[in-house]
């Protein structure tokens, strides 16, 4: 299980991204984070493996506290972490199969990577998992050559390859058009339901989180301001995270919890509707 316990983060600038943020995570839970552009979301998750050294704090992953390892342990303890970007950070020149087995370099004797050389059990799972995404016939494809939502599912391949204990994602679909992002987040909960394994997805999109995600972590301004199940978000909850908005179209569906309602309300595209809320 994951804990983070009143973390605070002030960059070098003054700005203080993150104000004594606490929350626990059970085993399977997927968290999406909200809240508007500035709000800390990305310095959320990059604090919690590192990425960005936390100014106060502490971030206990299945009570190893990840906060206070040193630079060995550390790259160690990011091996348990999968990390999944928005702009999927795969390396264009190399194959899809490549692309998901760099997921295991932690792993991997540095002259066997140099040499592009991993262990047949890892291969084995690149192919399983693959499969899993529904990439099978990309294997020996070029990274360059896919897709927004096929180069996600790369991403989301590669990051299972390392048998996180944590799933870490940065915008998921903010590059995708909305019916592959609606595919892309029903991969994401699917496999974390299937391995019992907690993600955090920071996302813009308040109607994609409301679908899929078992939990919401409203921020703004660096706090928490709103955590409970999605059906629990209502307009002043909203409000306080967003400011001032029409959340009528937010509401649709909420009846009956269908996920066809909700994607019917998701016409027209979201970001035209929720440009006002980045
Ligand atoms: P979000 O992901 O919700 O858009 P961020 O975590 O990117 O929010 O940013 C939170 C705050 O921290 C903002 O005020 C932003 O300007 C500031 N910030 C983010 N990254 C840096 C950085 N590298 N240096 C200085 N300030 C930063």
């Amino acid at each position: 299980m994951l804990r983070v316990e009143s973390l605070t983060k002030q960059y070098r600038t003054g700005d203080k991204a993150l104000s004594g943020v606490s929350f626990d995570m059970p085993a399977g839970q997927v968290v999406g984070l909200i809240g508007p552009s500035g709000a800390g979301k990305s310095t959320l998750i990059r604090c919690i493996n590192r990425l960005v050294e936390p100014t106060s704090g502490r971030v206990l992953l299945n009570d190893c506290d990840v906060t206070h390892l040193g630079r060995g342990a550390l790259r160690r303890a990011r091996r348990h972490m999968g990390m999944i970007f928005q702009e999927y950070a795969l390396v264009e020149r190399l194959t899809v199969m490549e692309n998901v087995l760099s997921g295991r370099l932690g792993y991997v004797p540095f002259w066997r990577s140099y040499f592009r050389r991993f262990p047949q059990g890892a291969i084995d799972k690149a192919f399983a998992l693959l499969a899993r995404v529904g990439l099978t016939e990309q294997a020996d494809k070029r990274a360059s050559a896919l897709s927004g939502g096929q180069r996600q599912r790369v991403g989301i391949a590669r990051a299972l390859e390392q048998d996180p204990e944590l799933l870490l994602i940065d915008e998921p679909t903010a590059s995708l058009d909305p019916k592959t992002a609606r595919q892309i987040m029903r991969l994401i909960c699917e496999v974390c339901r299937e391995r019992s394994l907690p993600a955090i997805i920071s996302m813009h999109d308040v109607l994609l989180a409301k679908m899929f995600v078992d939990r919401i972590i409203g921020l703004r301004a660096g706090e928490i301001v709103f955590d409970g199940a999605p059906a629990m978000l209502n307009t002043a909850t909203l409000t306080e995270i967003y400011g001032e908005e029409d959340w009528t179209q937010i509401h649709q569906g909420d009846d009956d919890g269908d996920e066809r309602a909700m994607a019917h309300a998701l016409e027209p595209p979201p970001e035209e509707r929720m440009a006002g809320l980045a």
